[in-house]
Parts: structure tokens; C-alpha cells; sequence
């Protein structure tokens, strides 16, 4: 395992192993998790000899940096990361008046197939682990020189489909020993594995899940997400009021609005109908126009149309804030234009 992936007691294995003394894992594990470090020689209070010999046998696998957009509109970074092993992900800052959010990404392209997405058309690629998740929010900090207060995993990749790596992530990101981000401001988005769900529940994290639903029936969702063939709507409404029984705020649903697919007022009729007496919040977002795709948004005013009639209903209803319209927006859409292009 690279030491980025590793917990606190791990490390202190790992070390001793090496024939170093115990402390020594400490003042890695904060070099790394804490000063987000992302070199053996910034680790400037470990002996010259040991950061020479870390380098030579054991070379950190820290994402780096390789592109960068910043928007003029409303200072939205987006990050494009090159990993190890030459693959690319990438990752969001936005900067709301609470706080910065980073979004990241949980694998490296993603199989989940929805239709109206960048990030699943090359398919998956490979999972990235904890520290790579990890990773992509340190060195955000580091190029931002602020502290990051919320983490979102709804980047790249299906967060459920890539389990242990992202409890792992999770576990170490909430460390008190680490950069102890409270669970409450981690939200995971998933397109709804039910058995990941329930798994979920008993990790005994407070983190928030927000489902990505876009459709009001199965029917409808299957034609747009080849997930809603293997687990009902039923199923997955279940599974998610048992996450919140436990103790867990309010559930978040995502709903890309897409023209003359999901936008109609029999659709805001079986929403309304289907959320009906649940705690929730509905975040619309307009959907983001991928070149190889054919799903075009609603014009604002269709948009906030939707919203008024869903919120006749009772429903709380969120448009998701455009951020970063200036920038590659959509899921991916970084990744790929750098992937076409012969710049790699
Ligand atoms: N696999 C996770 C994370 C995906 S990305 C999930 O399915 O939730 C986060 C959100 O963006 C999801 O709700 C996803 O469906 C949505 N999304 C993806 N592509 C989009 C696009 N082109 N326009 C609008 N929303 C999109």
C-alpha cells in the first residue's frame, strides 16, 4: 500500500517495518494528511538519510496538478490531475459564502452508462484509492492557500461502486489525527446501488446522501440510467429511509432537467407524489450540454416554472447555482477535451 492510502496505525506498522522508530509515523501521517505535504522532501523534520531512502523505496503517488481553469464569473477552480500511473481526474472548487466546497472524483471514468454524461463515456478505467481521493482536496488546498470546509464526492465515478476505497477515504478525511473534516459536511451522490446504501447505513457515519434520481418512475429513469434496470425506485426509496432513521439529516435528490424528457407537469405530478411526506430536498440542475450528447436544458424561466409547481406541492426545491459557466462545466468534460487533444 503507498503511504497516502494509509491510516495512522498502518503507517506506524509500515515504519516499524522499515526499522524506523514509532513517532516517525506521526510526523508523516501530518506531513501528508494535515500539511498537505505532497513530497518525502518537504518533510523537513525527518532525518535527510530517511527522506532520501522514503524516496527511493517508497515514492508517494500524490495527484499532481496539470491543468487549471479559473472562472471570471465567480472564482469556480476546476483541476485536472494526473495520477501515478498516467490517468487523469478531475476536480472542482467552488467558494460559496459559507466555505470552500471541493467536488472530487471517486474513480477513473465510471460504468454506470447514464446518458447525459461526460464522465461514463470511455467507461471505467480503474478505481482510485483513498489517498488519490484524499489527494485531489490537499492539493486544492495547497494551490488555494485556504482550507476547504466541504468535500461533495460527485466528480468522476460512482462513490458506492468504488466501496472500501471510499469509507477508507472517508474515515481518514473525518480523523482527528488528520484533516478532520466533519462527517455532516461530506456528501456522497450516487445514481442508487441499494446494497451500497445499506452497507452505508451501518458504517455508523453521519455523512449526507444525496440520490441521483432525474426521473419520478422507473420507467422513465431506465431509459436514462441503465442502473434503474437492477434496482427499483421502491427499492432504493427503502434503502434510503432506512440511511435516515438513523439520526442523519435531510435526504438530497438530484434532478438534471432535460428538455422533453423529464421536465413535463406529469412529471412534477408523480414527483411530487413520490416524495410526498419524506424530508427531503429536490436540487434541480439544468442539465450541462455534452457535445456527444443529445439532452438540451429547459430556458430558465421552464426551469423556475418547474421549481414553483414542484414547491405548490410542499416540496423544498433547490436550482442548483450555476457555478463556473465560463469553465468546461459538465462532469468530465475537462478530462476528456484534455484526453482528445495531444497534450498528455
Ligand atoms: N455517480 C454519482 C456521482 C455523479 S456526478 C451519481 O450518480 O450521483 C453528480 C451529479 O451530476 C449526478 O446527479 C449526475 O447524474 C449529474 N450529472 C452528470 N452529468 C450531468 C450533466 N451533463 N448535466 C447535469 N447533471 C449531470
Amino acid at each position: 500500500m503507498n503511504f497516502i492510502d494509509m491510516t495512522l496505525p498502518e503507517m506506524k506498522e509500515q515504519i516499524s517495518l522499515l526499522g524506523e522508530k514509532s513517532f516517525r509515523a506521526k510526523q508523516i501521517y501530518e506531513w501528508i494528511n494535515v500539511k498537505n505535504a505532497s513530497s518525502w522532501e518537504e518533510m523537513t523534520n525527518l532525518p535527510e538519510n530517511l527522506r532520501v531512502k522514503l524516496e527511493a523505496e517508497e515514492p508517494l503517488n500524490t495527484p499532481r496538478e496539470r491543468d487549471r481553469q479559473i472562472s471570471a464569473v465567480d472564482g469556480t477552480r476546476k483541476y485536472l490531475f494526473e495520477m501515478h500511473d498516467g490517468q487523469f481526474v478531475e476536480s472542482v472548487l467552488m467558494k460559496y459564502k459559507h466555505g470552500n466546497t471541493v467536488c472530487i472524483s471517486s474513480q477513473v471514468g465510471c460504468r454506470m452508462g447514464c446518458a447525459f454524461c461526460a464522465s461514463t463515456i470511455g467507461g471505467l478505467t480503474r478505481n482510485l484509492t483513498a489517498g488519490e481521493m484524499l489527494g485531489q482536496i490537499y492539493a486544492i488546498e495547497r494551490d488555494l492557500g485556504e482550507r476547504i470546509s466541504n468535500v461533495v464526492v460527485m466528480g468522476t465515478g460512482e462513490p458506492l461502486d468504488n466501496y472500501d476505497n471510499l469509507i477508507r477515504f472517508i474515515r481518514m478525511l473525518t480523523d482527528k489525527n488528520g484533516h478532520n473534516i466533519s462527517e455532516r459536511n461530506v456528501t456522497v451522490s450516487t445514481c442508487g446501488i441499494v446494497p451500497g446504501i445499506r452497507k452505508l447505513k451501518d458504517e455508523d457515519l453521519m455523512i449526507n446522501l444525496a440520490l441521483s434520481l432525474h426521473a419520478p418512475n422507473d420507467e422513465l429513469r431506465k431509459t436514462i440510467m441503465p442502473i434503474a434496470r437492477k434496482y427499483s425506485l421502491d427499492e432504493i426509496f427503502q434503502a434510503l429511509k432506512e440511511y435516515y432513521s438513523v439520526g442523519r439529516r435531510r435526504l438530497t435528490f438530484e434532478y438534471s432537467l432535460m428538455e422533453g424528457v423529464n421536465d413535463s407537469d406529469e412529471c412534477v405530478r408523480e414527483l411530487a407524489a413520490k416524495l410526498q411526506n419524506l424530508n427531503c430536498l429536490v436540487n434541480l440542475i439544468p442539465v450541462n450540454p455534452v457535445r456527444e450528447r443529445k439532452f438540451t436544458a429547459p430556458d430558465r424561466t421552464a426551469a423556475f416554472a418547474f421549481q414553483k409547481k414542484l414547491e405548490n406541492y410542499g416540496i423544498n426545491v433547490t436550482i442548483r447555482r450555476e457555478m463556473g459557466r465560463d469553465i468546461d462545466g459538465a462532469c468530465g468534460q475537462l478530462r476528456k477535451r484534455y484526453l482528445e487533444t495531444d497534450n498528455v
